[in-house]
């Protein structure tokens, strides 16, 4: 009965599209017949994670929690998940996520939005957001539905999504892991990584899932760092800074208590702690909102009812009609808009005025980081500027949305690796996260800060 009333519990949150608990008893198997015959076991041998439906996975449904891939059964693995069943993880299902993993709360999902396992306390009782996109992801690992989820981060979506539920996800460097297999969104930004419930399995399991990949492009040719052995929370001789421009209104003031914290509990680990400043952090936000779509409109060129998932063809219909009446039906409203947007923004008139001022903005936010490192090992700011909202609070308001992401971005369009960590309640009982940006391949220093906090 208790185990019946779990399954329905974890129903509940909607934090699967698909099950595939024989995967993760396979893998479970395969550690015992591994012990039986002496091999050496993997990293993730026998844990059951859950997979963000992004990744594609041989033989399972892969939807990116959209309609318009719906039905699509790949017949292809992508690296990180294959990496992941190399290092002995089992899967039990594909997780929910906001829909091309466009979002910030998980309401853009075909399938529905998650639930958060958490409640405010003494409150309305409202049922309240996840994060996004990886909010299947974080609902799940934060429900412990499974003790380790994957997910993908373009603009904040491992981070925010972590925070929201005081759970722990790390996005690392851009190229770390393969982008090759997963679903793209907006190929310059986006970055696999581990959610999980604390610094220690984040640093398991993203050893397992990054490696160079010669089918991704952008993959970098290095060898994976034993970042589990080179945990360390003693911070003697480190300096962390600490980003005045973050200080902005509109921020709640837990959110300013648990910085606060933070910076004490990392001076107690034995760090400096110095004023740096990111004088472009202001324009992070609105040049995300153009080369994010961007990249998505012509990533999303390829759903055309031919190759993958749906068809739409109304009696009658040509190839152009097919194409029209398949992406009407298939792509959800926030998707249409970043489409619209990102076409808007490439388009012959309006691409110097758009795309190619977000791009030097890009740059000058790179160099603010470039800079600022010349002064500070890693940088500790908050991950988001509320803790989790209710579900529907900012559904209507695309633009509020966006603003969740205002502390997540700057990272992102860096490439630089950032890690959100619990840091503690807020008033009405639900988690806070901060965020620790660490300077390009220097997971180790995020994932050290990391645990100093935690
Ligand atoms: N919320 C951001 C967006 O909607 C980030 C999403 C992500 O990181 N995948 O674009």
């Amino acid at each position: 009965e208790a185990f019946n009333a779990n399954v329905v519990g974890a129903k509940a949150l909607n934090a699967f599209i698909v099950d595939t608990p024989d995967m993760a008893i396979e893998a479970a198997k395969a550690v015992d017949a591994d012990k039986a015959a002496g091999r050496t076991l993997g990293k993730m041998a026998g844990v059951p994670i859950g997979m963000k439906d992004l990744f594609c996975t041989n033989g399972v449904q892969t939807t990116a929690a959209s309609h318009i891939l719906e039905g699509f059964i790949p017949t292809y693995e992508s690296t990180v998940s294959s990496n992941l069943w190399k290092a002995g993880a089992g899967m039990l299902g594909k997780l929910n996520l906001d829909q091309f993993a466009m979002g910030s709360s998980n309401e853009t999902s075909y399938f529905g939005n998650v639930i958060s396992p958490w409640r405010r306390c003494g409150g309305d009782n409202a049922p309240l957001a996840p994060g996004g996109s990886s909010g299947g992801s974080s609902a799940a690992v934060s429900a412990r539905l499974c003790p380790a989820a994957t997910g993908t981060d373009t603009g904040g979506s491992i981070r925010q999504p972590a925070a929201f539920t005081g759970i722990t996800g790390i996005k690392p460097t851009y190229g770390r892991c393969s982008r090759w297999g997963i679903v793209a969104f907006a190929s310059s930004l986006d970055q696999a990584g581990p959610m999980a419930r604390d610094v220690r399995d984040c640093a398991i399991m993203l050893e397992a899932m990054a490696g160079f990949d010669p089918k991704d492009a952008t993959s970098l040719d290095l060898p994976v760092p034993e970042w589990e052995a080179g945990l360390n929370s003693d911070l003697r001789g480190k300096k962390v800074g600490i980003p005045k421009e973050y200080r902005m209104d509109g921020t709640d003031a837990d959110i300013l208590n648990s910085w606060d914290n933070g910076i004490a509990w990392l001076k107690d680990a034995g760090a400096e702690i110095v004023d740096i400043s990111l004088p472009h952090t202001k324009y992070a936000l609105p040049a995300y909102y153009i080369i994010a779509p961007a990249e998505a409109s012509s990533n999303l060129a390829r759903y055309d009812g031919v190759r993958y998932g749906l068809r739409e063809l109304p009696d009658g219909a040509g190839l152009q009609e097919m194409y029209a009446a398949t992406r009407a039906a298939g792509f959800g409203p926030e998707v249409r808009r970043r489409i619209m947007i990102g076409t808007y923004v490439l388009s012959a008139g309006f691409y110097d005025a758009y795309y190619t001022q977000a791009q030097k903005v890009r740059t000058l936010i790179a160099q603010d980081f470039e800079k600022a490192f010349e002064n500070c090992d890693v940088i500790l700011a908050p991950t988001t500027p509320t803790a989790a909202f209710a579900l529907g609070e900012n559904s209507e308001d695309p633009l509020a949305m966006y603003l969740n992401d205002v502390f997540a971005v700057p990272a992102s369009l860096a490439g630089l690796p950032a890690m959100s960590v619990p840091a503690g309640l807020n008033k009405d009982g639900l988690p806070l996260g901060l965020q620790i940006i660490g300077n390009a391949l220097d997971e180790q220093g995020v994932l050290n800060a990391g645990l100093a906090i935690e």
